[in-house]
């Protein structure tokens, strides 16, 4: 195999996806609804494959189909304040993922510095080194005030801003930040954006936004895009994911947006991997957004209905965690959860089968093996030397039915 590979092992998707299949555990793993789809859009899937215009089952424009990205460009220039040119500046891609791939491809050279925030959506490590970037990691901390707190919150995990700014340099082309958080559910502030967005101007540096959590956010927090900072237009590239947004994360289709100069060389990229993404499929993600736009801020809104029910699903999840001493970090937005279970784990007796392992990765294979309940070990969204700040915690995700959400509650109390 190629060099650029030769140190890539199982994601941890790959292998904590193996292991739901052998033990098959109640799966509070990877992110996805075990709930139905809003209906306008898996409907409008169905009627895409069989509408009398045929050519919805065949190739559509590769840069991306033309009803869904004039919809995206109606919806983000009205979001971002600004009137986005829907056919150069916007890419349609094979879910976030492909998004995030073709941002990497089209603008780091090997030996450029790309600023990663810890704890990190993993592939971002890997799709750095195989663009031959050197990945440098910044990790959020918990702040120590608020360690002892009764109940903590995602915000009170923050970066040393001057840790920060020292990672800048000449050869720093980009940093990446994901708001909505994955996995802590962190929404960054419009204060934190600022301090990024200044070094970004200073040092031009790109700021790569995974912002595929957009539409799920709690209480009264506000997502802030980094695009409608300031003068960050021209420094910004913006990841979203339909998957995400219409709770369809199987149709894997996702986009990038940003200035022409920004976009262009993404879509050269994927001309010549992907090509085009499948035309029903955006056919049904236009009309979802379509529909949105229609019903966007009122009580009907599908993206208001599903964060006001995640809160809930979120609420009981902190709950349960809690009365079983599981310290919960509650987030502002997204669908996952972060539990320190060390207070738990001290009262079990979790035999050690493997010395290379990481704590929460024991735990989390001990509990999906003898309590048939699964997570997934944040250690994997850190750096190889720093594996130790997320070794504590398991990752819940609770974008999940209300008796799933029970099941897990009485499988969780039950432990000892
Ligand atoms: N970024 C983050 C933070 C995620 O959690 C995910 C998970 N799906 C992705 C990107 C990838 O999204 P997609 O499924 O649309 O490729
Ligand atoms: N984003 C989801 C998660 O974090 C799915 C990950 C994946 O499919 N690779 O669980």
């Amino acid at each position: 195999p190629a060099d650029r590979i030769k140190d890539e092992k199982d994601s941890v998707w790959s292998e904590f996806i193996e292991l739901a299949l052998k033990y098959k555990p109640l799966n509070l793993g990877q992110g996805f609804p075990d709930f139905a789809a809003p209906d306008h859009v898996t409907k409008a899937l169905s009627e895409a494959t069989l509408s009398p215009n045929i050519l919805l089952n065949q190739y559509s424009r590769g840069f991306g189909h033309p009803r869904l990205v004039n919809a995206l460009s109606k919806l983000y220039s009205n979001l971002c304040n600004r009137q986005i040119n829907a056919n150069k500046e916007f890419l349609v891609t094979i879910g976030a993922y492909e998004a995030l791939f073709c941002a990497f491809q089209a603008w780091v050279n090997p030996g450029d510095e790309v600023i990663i925030i810890e704890p990190y959506f993993d592939c971002y490590e890997p799709m750095v080194k195989q663009a031959g970037g050197v990945p440098v990691f910044v990790p959020l901390v918990l702040k120590e005030e608020s360690k002892n707190k009764s109940s903590i919150s995602s915000s009170d995990w923050v970066l040393n801003e001057e840790e920060l700014a020292k990672k800048f340099n000449s050869k720093t082309k980009m940093i990446v930040i994901n708001t909505p958080h994955n996995p802590l559910g962190k929404i960054m502030s419009f204060k934190e954006l600022e301090f990024i967005a200044n070094l970004c101007k200073k040092h031009n540096v790109i700021a790569l936004m995974d912002e595929v959590y957009e539409w799920i956010v709690y209480d009264n927090n506000k997502h802030v895009r980094m695009s409608t900072l300031p003068g960050m237009w021209e420094n910004t590239i913006t990841v979203g994911s339909a998957g995400k947004t219409f709770s369809v994360t199987g149709w894997k289709l996702g986009w990038a947006y940003g200035s022409e100069k920004l976009i262009r060389p993404l879509q050269l990229i994927h001309q010549n991997t992907v090509y085009t993404c499948p035309t029903p499929i955006q056919e049904a993600v236009a009309i979802g957004f379509e529909t949105e736009i229609e019903k966007f801020n009122t009580s009907s809104s599908y993206w208001k209905e599903l964060s006001s029910s995640l809160q809930e699903k979120r609420d009981k999840m902190s709950k349960f965690l809690n009365e079983v001493g599981m310290k919960p970090t509650i987030p502002e937005g997204g669908y996952f959860m972060l539990a320190d279970f060390t207070e738990l784990e001290n009262k079990l007796n979790i035999p050690k089968t493997d010395d290379n392992e990481t704590k929460d990765y024991r735990f989390v294979k001990w509990m999906s093996k003898n309590k048939k309940l699964q997570g997934i070990p944040p250690s994997a969204f850190y750096s190889q030397s720093h594996k130790n700040l997320g070794e504590n915690f398991i990752r819940f995700c609770f974008m999940k039915k209300d008796e799933t959400l029970n099941e897990a509650e009485k499988i969780i109390k039950e432990i000892k």
